[in-house]
């Protein structure tokens, strides 16, 4: 073990670091809502990572189930085993799963979910008789995970941009975002159902009988920052879903879990999905889990034809990752938290509004439970974004690190579109005064 241990980038780490020009401390340990660098430095997890981390880092429910779990079998292959872990975290998962979600396929992270959902979505539309769907609508902007199938089913302009040629061609329509693009003589209601149609426009133009899906995240998180639809959005996503027979696949892997107030994102918009990818919150980093909780008519479609599914993964249910999920499910429950996620999360909105509601370079709050995001703009009166070159997320990134803070700025060029934002998403367990604390360092 080297003395010094080697820096991020030099000639003697043999790391493929993914940001090798950048100057990372070096995480050492985890306490509540704080990791701490080998120099004994304190960073307060306002993000979770990436809205990950939801019991913080130090929770006895999923430590002592992963050593248990270890002990006792670590893993069996779900293709010869079934095992209490797996069939206890199915049975939380569909309990608490609005509409009739009813079967869980376990995957180890988000982008095998998006990639599980969307073969399981084709596969149903096969096994009933509808080769023909194959095409996948998503929305511009949007990011479903960095595999091939979903990166392609994603429509970040930036991030397909080297891979193009390897990705499914898509066809991407207008996100909701309203404090964008609004047009001064609709409501937020309108604005919604407006973009919502464009969906329809797209099915219709594409062939109602070739789509397979709809993809999208119930709150955007992954590129746009927290930002929740508005209301009767999605109702009406799902209303074109049913009437052109197209699959409605809700990406909860960032908001899910109980991140926005309830366990599922989709709860508070009304509507259930045929297929509902989760991931992250899921093994709360303890361990990486992931899945897919499918309709039972998608379920039955497959079963009654062919019978099996042919997509798999090796550590798909993998029995300690199970065991952390079942154990974290658990602390959600017992400890209550999905009440502190609303209460804290109303707290933290109340506190980022009076710190930064007038702050030249926020243009806008916005964010659900504790998933909030903030826009970072050159001027807030005329909502002018910053010039790329002026990195400002990954500026902030570095600034609150040397601070103390973990905070998900991301921003540049997004489809032409030029924005910023920082995400904050803390732990389930943050307390006021870490709430404060999180909004001082930010400041
Ligand atoms: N979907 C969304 C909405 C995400 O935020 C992410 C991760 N940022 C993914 C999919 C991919 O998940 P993973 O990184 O675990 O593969």
């Amino acid at each position: 073990k080297p003395a010094r241990p080697a820096p991020v980038g030099s000639a003697e780490s043999h790391v493929f670091h993914r940001f090798p020009k950048v100057t990372m401390p070096r995480a050492v340990s985890g306490e509540g809502v704080y990791i701490v660098d080998d120099g004994g430095k304190r960073y307060i997890d306002a993000s979770g990572g990436a809205a990950v981390s939801c019991l913080g880092h130090s929770h006895p429910g999923p430590i002592r189930a992963v050593q248990e779990q270890v002990e006792r079998l670590a893993f069996a292959h779900t293709s010869f085993f079934t095992s209490d872990a797996v069939e206890e975290l199915a049975d939380l998962l569909v309990e608490g799963a609005p509409g009739d979600l009813d079967r869980v396929y376990l995957v180890s992270g988000g982008s095998e979910a998006v990639e599980t959902a969307l073969k399981l979505a084709r596969q149903y539309c096969v096994e009933i008789g509808q080769p023909q769907r194959h095409r996948v609508i998503s929305r511009r902007q949007s990011y479903h995970g960095n595999t091939l199938g979903a990166l392609g089913a994603g429509g970040n302009a930036w991030r397909r941009a080297t891979y193009e040629p390897l990705l499914a061609p898509g066809t991407h329509i207008a996100p909701c975002y309203a404090y964008r693009d609004r047009r001064d003589d609709e409501t937020e209601f309108e604005y919604g159902q407006r973009v919502a149609d464009e969906l329809e426009q797209a099915i219709l133009q594409a062939g109602p009988e070739t789509v397979m899906c709809f993809l999208a995240e119930t709150v955007a998180g992954a590129t746009l920052g927290a930002v929740p639809a508005v209301e009767g959005y999605f109702r009406r996503i799902r209303e074109i879903c049913d009437r052109y027979g197209v699959l409605l696949i809700l990406d909860e892997v960032m908001a899910g879990m109980g991140r926005t107030g309830t366990l599922y994102a989709c709860e508070q918009e009304g509507v259930a999905p045929d297929l509902v990818c989760i991931a992250k919150g899921l093994g709360a980093g303890y361990q990486p889990v992931g899945a897919v909780v499918a309709s039972r008519r998608i379920y039955d479609g497959i079963v009654s034809g062919s019978g099996f599914f042919q997509h798999g993964h090796t550590y798909s249910g993998h029995v300690t990752a199970c065991a952390a999920a079942v154990a974290v499910q658990r602390a959600i429950r017992e400890e209550n938290l999905l009440e502190n996620v609303r209460c804290q999360g109303d707290y933290l909105a109340t506190r980022l509004t009076e710190r930064f509601g007038n702050h030249r370079h926020v243009g806008n709050i916005r964010g659900r439970g504790l998933f909030m995001g903030l826009e970072l703009v050159a001027d807030r009166a005329s909502k002018e974004p910053f010039d790329p070159s002026f990195r400002v997320a990954a500026r902030l990134k570095a600034a609150a690190l040397e601070h103390g803070l973990i905070c998900y700025p991301m921003g540049g060029v997004l489809d032409g579109q030029r924005g910023d934002h920082a995400l904050l998403a803390p732990p389930f367990i943050v307390t006021e005064n870490q709430v404060d604390e999180i909004v001082d360092k930010l400041d």
